[in-house]
């Protein structure tokens, strides 16, 4: 597995006592060895300093750490100062996006998609970074069509893209479908796939309106029916991640990004069963 692109992803913590406990976490998920940690990036730079600081603590620990930025809300010189701050800190890699603004804050800022961001990192600082960006496998919410959402994906990579990690799913096909069609318009680049363990079904339902991703009606049904049984809905949640996971692996996804949450023991469960 550790020959796949295994990466796991965290949000910077706002309190001493969450730091305290991503460093426990992250020393347990440490062990699985992943490729590096992805810390997010409040759009509108709400988490620029939590950030850098997660990254720059992680690399200390000797892993490799990849900051998120969000473009949307900023401009030209906001940008080119956190790409001068993450180059001093010899980072080299990153994941960049638009990011989605808390609503009434309108757009804003001088880049409106990441495809712009992208062009931008690569003027400004040319090969030194490594850039991920992000797939919607599902369609992003806002896209016109799959169709537009796909050409925009594809205007991304054409910027300079590395890689792109997806949003996450349980549907499959949706990804296979998706990187089938991505490279006949001629992306070669990897498309890790996003895997969010299910832990917990409201937050899941929650989430996933918001972002679009669709949770398959069996499953729905399945973590409605266990109720307050949080037991059951992690047991029944392993074996629908595991599945999903083996599914991707063996139908040639290169590799996987877990959103983590901050919590070592689903990623880690589901990881030692494909191992
Ligand atoms: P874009 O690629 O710019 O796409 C946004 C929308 O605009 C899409 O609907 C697209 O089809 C459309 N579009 C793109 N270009 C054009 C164009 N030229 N004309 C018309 N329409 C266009 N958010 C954060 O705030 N911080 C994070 O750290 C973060 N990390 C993420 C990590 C991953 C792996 C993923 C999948 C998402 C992450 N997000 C994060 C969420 C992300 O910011 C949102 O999904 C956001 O709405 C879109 O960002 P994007 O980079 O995909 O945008």
């Amino acid at each position: 597995m550790t020959a796949h692109n295994f990466s796991i992803e965290f949000f910077p913590p706002k309190t001493a006592e969450g730091t305290e406990k991503l460093s426990i976490t992250r020393a347990k998920l440490a062990a699985l060895q992943p490729k590096y940690f992805s810390v997010t990036f409040g759009a509108g730079g709400t988490t620029q300093q939590g950030t850098l600081d997660t990254v720059v603590e992680i690399r200390k620990e000797g892993y490799d750490a990849a900051p998120h930025l969000s473009c949307v809300g900023g401009t030209r010189e906001s940008i080119r100062e956190i790409l001068q701050q993450y180059k001093a800190h010899d980072i080299r890699r990153l994941v960049a996006l638009r990011g989605d603004l808390p609503s009434g804050y309108g757009m804003g800022g001088e880049f409106r998609y990441a495809n712009e961001l992208v062009e931008f990192i690569r003027a400004e600082t040319g090969d030194w970074f490594h850039i991920e960006v992000a797939a919607y496998p599902e369609m992003h919410p806002q896209a016109r069509s799959p169709q537009d959402d796909l050409n925009s994906f594809v205007r991304k990579m054409q910027a300079g893209a590395n890689a792109a990690i997806t949003q996450y799913f349980y549907n499959a096909d949706a990804y296979f479908q998706f990187v089938e069609l991505a490279q006949k318009a001629g992306v070669t680049a990897p498309i890790v796939a996003g895997i969010m363990p299910i832990t917990n079904s409201n937050q899941l339902l929650r989430f996933s309106e918001m972002c679009g991703a669709e949770i398959p009606r069996w499953v729905r049904l399945k973590l409605a029916s266990y109720g307050d049984d949080t037991a059951s809905i992690k047991a029944f949640g392993l074996d629908v991640v595991t599945h999903l996971c083996e599914r991707l692996l063996a139908g040639g996804a290169p590799g996987l990004h877990f959103y983590s949450l901050n919590q070592a023991a689903a990623t880690t469960a589901i990881w030692q069963r494909l191992v």
